[in-house]
C-alpha cells in the first residue's frame, strides 16, 4: 500500500516536470517576457513591496531600475561577486555596466530576459570588471539572445592592450565552443562586436532611443580605464570603474541623479586582509583605489541625489567600518551597496531594496522570436569518423517523437 502511494506521486511528480519543460516559454506582458504564469504590478504612489521579487513590477514609462548584480572583488566572497550593475529603463532597454566574474549567477537568479541584455559597457579590463563577457556571450544565446553581444570598452596604451583585441582573443579563446553550436542556435546570437573608443577622451560613445552614455577617463593603475554616464528621459546614472578621485568624474557626476562609485578598504583593513605590509596597502588601497573617507569626499563634493559604494566586501566587520570612515566626509543621501541591492529611479522617488530571489530559478526560457531567427546548417564534420563509430550502440533509446 506505501509503495502504492509513493508510486502514483512519483508520477505525478514525473509528469508535472514534463509538462513545465515542454512549455517553457516566457509569457508576454505588454511587450515584455516575463517568466510563465507571472504578472508583473504597476507600482502605484511609490509604495513598493519591502523586498524586490524578480520579475513582479512593471517598470514606470519614466522609470529607472539599478541593480546591483556584483559589488565585491577579483578573490570573490559568496556573498559578493566581482564588479557588476544593470540599468533597465521604462523605454524597455537593458544597460550592463562592467561583467565581473560571477555576475552572470546574478542574472540568472533575476530570471532576466536575456534578449535584451546585449550591451556591456566595460570600465577596464580586470577580471573583476569584465571576467564574466564570454559567459554572458554563450548563456545569453542559449538562453534568448537572438541578436549580437556588444562591448563597449576603452583603448589601451597599445593595440594590444585595447578592448578590441581583448574581445577579439575571447572569440578566438571559445571558437571550440561556439562554432560547435552552429546551427542549433540563432546565427546572429553567437557574434561578439566590439565597440572600442578613446579611453582619454570625454566622449559620447553610445546614442539610441533616448538613451546616451558618456565615457570619461579615469586614474587606475595603467592607461585604458574608464567612468560612464548614463543619460535618459531627465535621468542620469553614473558609474565609476575603478580608480582614484579624478576632476573627469568630479565634473560628469556633479548633481546626478545615482552615482556609483569604488569604496574600497582602508590600507589597515587591507594589511589584515591580504597581509600586505603598510606601504604596499596604501598604495592598493589609496593610490589605485579609493578609500573610503575618499569616497565620502568625492560625493561631497559632486552631491548626487543618491550616492552608491561597492568594491569591498560586506562582512560586517568591514562594512561597518567603512560605513563610519565614509559618514566623517559626507552626510548626505547613501547606499552600502551589496550585491542583489536594487534602486527604482524616477525624478521624484528614489527606492533602495534588496532582491529577493528564488535559489533554484530556472531560465524563463527563450521565445518564439529567438525559435524563429535564422540559422544556419547544424555542423556536421566536427568529429572524426572513428570518433563516431566508438559510440556504443543500442545504449541511446531511438526516438519517441517524429525527427523533421
Ligand atoms: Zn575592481
Ligand atoms: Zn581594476
Amino acid at each position: 500500500m506505501r509503495n502504492g502511494v509513493f508510486i502514483i506521486v512519483a508520477a505525478v511528480a514525473v509528469s508535472a516536470l514534463a509538462g513545465s519543460m515542454a512549455f517553457a516559454k516566457p509569457d508576454q506582458v505588454d511587450g515584455f517576457n516575463v517568466p510563465e504564469g507571472r504578472i508583473p504590478q504597476q507600482i502605484k504612489d511609490n509604495r513598493y513591496p519591502r523586498t524586490y521579487f524578480p520579475g513582479t513590477e512593471q517598470l514606470g514609462e519614466a522609470e529607472m531600475r539599478i541593480t546591483a548584480l556584483g559589488t565585491g572583488m577579483p578573490n570573490q566572497s559568496p556573498s559578493n561577486v566581482a564588479a557588476s550593475f544593470l540599468v533597465e529603463l521604462g523605454n524597455g532597454e537593458s544597460f550592463l555596466f562592467d561583467l565581473g566574474t560571477g555576475a552572470t549567477d546574478r542574472l540568472a537568479g533575476l530570471e532576466a530576459d536575456y534578449s535584451r541584455l546585449d550591451k556591456v559597457f566595460a570600465s577596464h579590463l580586470h577580471t573583476d570588471h569584465v571576467g564574466d563577457v564570454a559567459a554572458l556571450w554563450v548563456s545569453g544565446w542559449l538562453n534568448g539572445r537572438y541578436t549580437p553581444l556588444h562591448v563597449y570598452g576603452p583603448s589601451g596604451s597599445s593595440p594590444e592592450l585595447g578592448t578590441k583585441v581583448h574581445v577579439d582573443h575571447i572569440r578566438e579563446a571559445w571558437a571550440w565552443d561556439v562554432t560547435s553550436r552552429t546551427g542549433i542556435l540563432p546565427n546572429a546570437g553567437g557574434e561578439i562586436v566590439v565597440h572600442e573608443f578613446d579611453f582619454a577622451k570625454t566622449a559620447v560613445i553610445y546614442e539610441e532611443n533616448g538613451v546616451k552614455v558618456t565615457a570619461f577617463p579615469a586614474i587606475h593603475i595603467r592607461d585604458g580605464s574608464v567612468s560612464f554616464r548614463l543619460d535618459w528621459n531627465g535621468l542620469s546614472f553614473v558609474f565609476g570603474g575603478d580608480s582614484v578621485p579624478n576632476k573627469w568624474f568630479a565634473k560628469e557626476a556633479k548633481n546626478a541623479d545615482v552615482v556609483v562609485h569604488e569604496c574600497f578598504f582602508t590600507p589597515e583593513q587591507w594589511m589584515a586582509i591580504a597581509g600586505f605590509p603598510y606601504k604596499r596597502a596604501y598604495w592598493v588601497t589609496s593610490q589605485i583605489h579609493t578609500p573610503p573617507e575618499g569616497f565620502g569626499k568625492l560625493m561631497s563634493m559632486v552631491k548626487p541625489r543618491m550616492a552608491v559604494a561597492y568594491h569591498y566586501w560586506n562582512h560586517r566587520d568591514i562594512e561597518l567600518e567603512i560605513f563610519e570612515r565614509v559618514r566623517k566626509t559626507y552626510d548626505g543621501p547613501l547606499t552600502m551597496s551589496d550585491d542583489l541591492t536594487v534602486l527604482n529611479v524616477t525624478r521624484e522617488h528614489i527606492e533602495v531594496r534588496e532582491v529577493t530571489f528564488n535559489h533554484e530559478a530556472w531560465p524563463m526560457g527563450t521565445s518564439k522570436a529567438w525559435d524563429s531567427a535564422p540559422r544556419g546548417e547544424p555542423a556536421t564534420a566536427l568529429m572524426s569518423e572513428w570518433l563516431r563509430e566508438g559510440q556504443l550502440e543500442g545504449v541511446i533509446p531511438p526516438p519517441t517523437q517524429p525527427m523533421d
